[in-house]
C-alpha cells in the first residue's frame, strides 16, 4: 500500500480485507455542484481501496425546476455520460465503470423524470427522497424547518415516499433508506412497522436497497439504514448493493468493512451488481 492510500485508510478507517464489497455504486461528479473531484480520481481511489467496480450516480436534472448546487443540468447530461465513458476507457481492464444516476422522487412528476431518466442508457437508477413536498429535510440549508414539523409525522410521510418510488418503477435501488435521520432527529413513536411495510414494498417491486456510509459522516454518526432496518429488509428477501456515496474522491469505498459487518449481522449472505438495469451477478458475503 503507498502513502496515500495508507492516509485515506486512516480516514475512512478501512483496513484492507477480503471480506469487504469489491463494488461501490453510489458516487458523484462535480457537475451537481457540490462534489469535487473527477471520474478518474475516483476510479484511482477506488483501486487503491481494493474495489473492483465502481457506478457513479449522480444527481440527476431536478425534474421540477433547476437546482443549482443541488443537482445537475439537462443540458449537463450528455457531458456527465461522457465524462464516464472517458474514464471507462482509461480504467479498462483495471476497473469496470458502470453509469448511473440518482434520481429524486417526486410524486406526480414520475412522467417526467422517466423521460430524464430514458434519454441515456444506465447499468442502474438509484431513486432517492430527499424531499417532502418542498422541503429538503437533508439539506443544511433547509435544516432549521424540522423545528416546524412533528418529528413523527415527518418519519412516516418520509416512508410513505420510499414505499412510493419503489412503486413507481423508476428505479432499481433505493438509496440511503432512513436518511430522515441524517440530522439526528429521532422519531419518538415505534416506527418498526412502517419500515416493515417498506420492505415489503420493496420486495413486491423488486427494487434493492444500499447500505449507504455516508451516514457515518453526517451529525446522526451511522450508516443508512441502522441495523434494526436492514434486518427488516433482508428478511424481507430485499436484494442489497453497497454505495459510499462519495462526493470526494478520497471517500470512495469509505468504511465498506464496517458495511459488510453491518450487512452480515442484518443476515444479509449475499449481495447484487447490475448491468443495463439487470442484476449480472450476485456476490457471497
Ligand atoms: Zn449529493
Ligand atoms: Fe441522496
Ligand atoms: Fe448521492
Ligand atoms: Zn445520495
Amino acid at each position: 500500500m503507498n502513502k496515500h492510500a495508507i492516509i485515506e485508510t486512516m480516514i475512512c478507517g478501512l483496513r484492507p480485507t477480503r471480506r469487504k464489497p469489491i463494488s461501490d455504486y453510489h458516487m458523484h461528479t462535480p457537475l451537481c455542484g457540490h462534489a469535487s473531484g473527477q471520474p478518474e480520481e475516483y476510479a484511482d481511489h477506488a483501486l487503491k481501496m481494493g474495489l473492483k467496480e465502481i457506478g457513479f450516480s449522480d444527481h440527476a436534472p431536478f425534474v421540477v425546476k433547476p437546482l443549482p448546487g443541488i443537482t445537475m443540468k439537462m443540458e449537463e447530461l450528455p457531458l456527465y455520460h461522457k465524462m464516464i465513458e472517458d474514464a471507462r476507457a482509461g480504467f479498462k481492464g483495471r476497473l469496470e465503470i458502470r453509469v448511473g444516476i440518482e434520481a429524486d422522487f417526486i410524486p406526480g412528476y414520475e412522467k417526467k423524470t422517466k423521460t430524464i431518466l430514458d434519454a441515456y442508457p444506465y447499468d442502474y437508477v438509484i431513486g432517492s427522497v430527499h424531499f417532502i413536498k418542498d422541503w429538503g429535510f437533508d439539506n443544511p440549508e433547509e435544516r432549521e424547518k424540522w423545528s416546524e414539523h412533528d418529528v413523527n409525522a415527518v418519519y412516516r410521510d418520509y416512508f410513505e415516499l420510499l414505499r412510493a418510488s419503489a412503486e413507481s418503477k423508476l428505479y432499481d435501488i433505493i438509496a440511503h433508506p432512513d436518511l430522515v435521520k441524517k440530522f439526528g432527529n429521532r422519531a419518538t413513536a415505534d416506527m418498526t412497522a412502517e419500515t416493515e411495510e417498506t420492505a415489503r414494498v420493496f420486495k413486491k417491486a423488486g427494487v434493492a436497497v444500499e447500505i449507504n456510509t455516508s451516514g457515518r459522516r453526517k451529525t446522526v454518526g451511522e450508516m443508512y439504514p441502522a441495523l434494526k432496518d436492514l434486518t427488516i429488509y433482508c428478511k424481507a428477501g430485499v436484494p442489497l448493493t453497497f454505495g459510499s456515496d462519495a462526493h470526494k474522491p478520497e471517500e470512495v469505498g469509505c468504511d465498506f468493512d464496517k458495511a459488510v459487518d453491518l450487512a452480515k449481522k442484518a443476515g444479509y449472505k449475499e449481495y447484487v451488481m447490475f448491468k443495463n438495469r439487470k442484476v449480472y451477478r450476485t456476490v457471497q458475503l
